[in-house]
């Protein structure tokens, strides 16, 4: 399948899942649009026209970023793709890669500087890469390097002979090269924009799973403002939850108890080449005071209480088809019957 095909595809399921909620709601009266969907970013309305329109159209977004494992896709618009995109999701991929690094893990790279007494405060660049079978390939090149310190620093090494004598290691034995250095903890992710990659992430599966409904959930107003402006402290509260969820609640769910958590609960796994990460997100409820989750995670958290006794429910994420037309309201009757009465 193509490209077009695929955008194609997608504005159907999303316009036919906004037709169905504007003819069994008010917002038959109010809104007399025709057949199109919303940006889930910036909320802009796009008509089957402004598909491939030469200045905004929608675009695919791959979500969670191709780069790191996703295999979804959604439409956002040109705009949000490109400039609330590359700003912040390439931050989060060099925040895991760092990570791996760090963790010394199989495939994992990372450009850094190493410092002896022999540099003279100044670094000499170099490059670790360890490979699939655990070792260390250190690459120190004298094209990106200032001759004199990188002369100095392979000169610094100390040459030590070990006597037969006194070793019982083979290996040991001989004269042996030694070069001592120190490497600085490379530095370059920006955490908070990091967090903010996470959760576009969240919001982006939220709808990619129930549309519009989701979309129109006046408390998750914050989620798009702060994502759009990933710069500024819009949430100051943690919006994730440190705990390992199973498997089978990888998706869209809902946190039903205890009410100060209750929110739709977005868990999903990113990888690297070294690894898989999972991150829980919470994004707002549909009921009043559910707006307060990012408060209340922060007041939980500094009261020391964990999340061991959240009871989690998978309904949506086991039943909810966005394609299937008929579902649409299944969100707001599940919540109101079931998730407002815990
Ligand atoms: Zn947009």
């Amino acid at each position: 399948m193509n490209n077009k095909e695929r955008k194609e595809i997608l504005f159907k399921i999303y316009s036919e899942n906004f037709k169905f909620i504007k003819e069994n709601s008010s917002l038959k009266d109010k809104f007399d649009k025709d057949f199109g969907c919303f940006c889930p970013i910036c909320l802009d309305y796009f008509e089957k026209a402004d598909l491939f329109d030469k200045i905004n159209p929608l675009t695919i977004e791959h979500n969670p970023p191709q780069s790191l494992g996703g295999k979804s896709s959604v439409l956002t618009c040109k705009k949000c793709n490109s400039e609330a995109g590359h700003k912040i999701d390439d931050e989060i991929l060099t925040a895991l890669k760092e990570i791996d690094t760090l963790n010394f893990k199989p495939n994992s790279e990372i450009k850094t500087q190493f410092f002896n007494d022999s540099t003279e405060g100044k670094g000499v660049n170099a490059k670790i890469k360890i490979q699939d079978d655990g070792q260390f390939i250190i690459n120190i090149d004298t094209k990106n390097n200032n001759p004199k310190i990188h002369k100095k620093f392979f000169d610094s090494e100390v040459r030590e002979y070990k006597s037969p004598l006194f070793s019982n290691d083979i290996r040991e034995i001989g004269w042996k090269k030694k070069l001592t250095f120190n490497f600085k903890k490379p530095n370059k992710t920006n955490e908070r924009l990091a967090s903010i990659s996470l959760l576009k992430i969240a919001h982006l599966m939220a709808f990619e799973k129930l549309g519009h409904l989701y979309l129109f959930n006046k408390n998750n107003q914050i989620i798009r403002d702060q994502i759009r402006s990933p710069e500024k402290e819009i949430i100051t509260n943690p919006f994730w939850i440190k705990y390992n969820f199973p498997d089978n609640i990888v998706g869209v769910n809902i946190i039903t108890k205890p009410r100060k958590l209750r929110s739709i609960l977005v868990v999903f796994d990113l990888k690297t080449k070294s690894d898989s990460y999972r991150f829980s997100i919470c994004l707002p409820g549909l009921s009043v005071g559910d707006e307060n989750i990012y408060q209340n995670i922060n007041d939980l958290l500094c009261q020391g209480n964990g999340f061991e006794n959240a009871e989690v429910n998978n309904y949506i994420n086991s039943e909810y088809n966005i394609k299937d037309v008929e579902k649409t309201f299944d969100l707001v009757r599940f919540w109101e019957s079931f998730v407002e009465k815990q």
